[in-house]
């Protein structure tokens, strides 16, 4: 019988539970050396991220450690890590969790064929998504381009049961060595704002199940109307867990399923909502370009500003555009990481269509800032905002960012919240923003709040004319 060790490649399934790689590794009963690779891919991620991602790998080497495990931190071209690791252990075989955008499937593609032409086995398993993206085809074949047919075809789709985390994880005779996750510096790009942003952060596994646990305990049940309430506490939050896969997407579905069964009804809306993630990973599959092109093609003809030193481009990425909902999403995101889904539309929006600005601009600002960054929701949605994408919002409906605060943020709870100019007593949350934000933007909450750079109707007119003069 095979006892070579199994080398258990950590990526974005930063668990112990309802793993499927991880669960096969055990199962066979050989040695496990569980390792995460900081690669290229990690070291191109945002400054926020990365730091986030930090404490994930932090989280799960804790976790590894209380089950008489080890997590082997490792730096280098992920291939050469791990032939490195298995001259260094005599592992055979390499086991992870598949992933879907890509340039984690360009990497592992090479990765899988030079370790396989090495006589190592590798076998990749799911887990990061409910449905794989060749697993789901329109009546006609090919992929869903269309959200609500997709989301009907996979509604009553079978989801297995999730699995148990494992009671052992076998050690090697003798551990190889491991950088230390402090020589990493995964905070370094964020400065001075690393201990603000750790304050909004919730990580890891059990901070997951604990999260999901009190949205369906206490707000799925009105989360219909309160998801699109951005002072409002409506929604699970579980977009900075899935993201690193600190839970499973299925071990959400589950959930949401019960809420259902027991008369929860908004729960339908949820289980929609994780669907849009899939929708997101099945685009990315079948269309790559969508991460770095227009997704119609027809848009690569559109005069889009792609100046990032635009007057009102730093206005939009520092708050200050004098649109009180943009501005109060936009410091939401510096200071949390995270920004409430209507903010991300509505912001979007702002810059696409009221400053004609590329949508590669926000969604690589976006890339930076988000401690949920996702490589395939965040580029699906900016091109939904933008118009460019598959199932997009019409391309002549600009959001109106004034009438949408009155909408949504009647009593102003939001914006008081996060825009400290407008008032007199600014809220703590509104001062942390000047912080984090780095000196040489000079802003101050003593500042006059600003007059827009573009205001609500004339963004909205030159949107619409920019886009009659083009045909569109
Ligand atoms: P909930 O409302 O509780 O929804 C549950 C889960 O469903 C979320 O955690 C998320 O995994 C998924 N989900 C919900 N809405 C969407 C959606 N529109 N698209 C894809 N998945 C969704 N989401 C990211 O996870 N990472 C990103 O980088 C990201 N960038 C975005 C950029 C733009 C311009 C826009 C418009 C949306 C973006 N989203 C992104 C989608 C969405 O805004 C977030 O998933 C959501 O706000 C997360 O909050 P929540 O976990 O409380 O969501």
């Amino acid at each position: 019988m095979e006892k070579s060790p199994i080398i258990m490649w950590f990526r974005r399934d930063l668990r112990l539970g309802d793993h499927q790689a991880l669960t096969a590794v055990c199962e066979s009963g050989r040695p496990v050396i569980p390792v995460f690779i900081h690669d290229d891919i990690v070291a191109g991620h945002g400054a926020a991220p990365k730091f986030r991602l930090g404490l994930s790998v932090a989280d799960l080497a804790r976790s590894l450690d209380a089950k008489g495990s080890r997590l082997i931190l490792r730096k280098g071209s992920a291939l050469d890590v791990l032939r490195k690791l298995i001259a260094d252990t005599g592992a055979g075989a390499v086991y992870w969790s598949r992933l879907y955008d890509p340039d984690n499937r360009a990497r592992d593609t090479d990765v899988k064929a030079a370790l396989k032409s090495d006589g190592i086995v590798v076998q990749s398993f799911a887990g990061h998504v409910l449905f794989e993206p060749w697993t789901v085809e329109t009546k006609t074949g090919g992929f869903y381009k269309v959200f609500t047919p997709m989301w009907k075809s996979v509604r009553d789709n079978h989801v297995p049961a999730a699995l148990p985390t494992p009671g052992q994880i076998t050690a090697p005779d003798s551990w190889p060595a491991s950088d230390s996750l402090d020589d990493w510096r995964m905070g370094a790009a964020m400065r001075r704002g690393a201990d603000i942003l750790a304050s909004h952060c919730t990580v890891g596994e059990a901070a997951a199940a604990s999260r999901l646990g009190a949205f369906i305990a206490h707000r799925v049940q009105s989360y219909q109307k309160n998801r699109d309430l951005p002072a409002v506490d409506g929604t699970s939050r579980l977009s900075e867990n899935l993201t690193y896969g600190e839970i499973s997407p299925r071990v959400c579905w589950h959930a949401g399923w019960r809420a259902l069964h027991d008369d929860k009804a908004d729960a339908e809306v949820f289980l929609k909502e994780l669907v849009w993630r899939e929708f997101a990973y099945h685009l990315a599959f079948h269309t790559p370009r969508i991460v770095h092109d227009n997704w119609k093609e027809d848009w690569d003809a559109f005069p889009w500003n792609t100046d990032e030193r635009l007057a009102g481009v730093t206005s939009w990425k520092q708050g200050r555009t004098g649109i009180q909902f943009v501005d109060a999403a936009m410091r939401e995101m510096y200071v949390t990481g995270t920004m409430h889904n209507r903010g991300r539309m509505i912001v979007a929006s702002y810059l696409t269509k009221h400053l004609l600005t590329h949508w590669k601009i926000g969604m690589n600002w976006f890339a930076d800032c988000l401690i949920d960054w996702d490589p395939c929701s965040n580029a699906m949605g900016w091109q939904w905002s933008a118009g460019s994408g598959p199932d997009a919002t019409l391309y002549f409906r600009v959001f109106n960012p004034v009438t949408q605060l009155d909408k949504f943020d009647k009593d102003r709870a939001y914006v008081q919240r996060w825009l400290a100019e407008p008032f007199s007593k600014p809220s703590a949350t509104a001062l942390s923003y000047y912080d984090m934000i780095p000196r040489s933007w000079g802003m101050s909450p003593n500042d006059p709040y600003p007059d827009p750079v573009v205001a609500a109707d004339v963004g909205r007119k030159r949107a619409l004319d920019a886009y009659e003069t083009r045909g569109f």
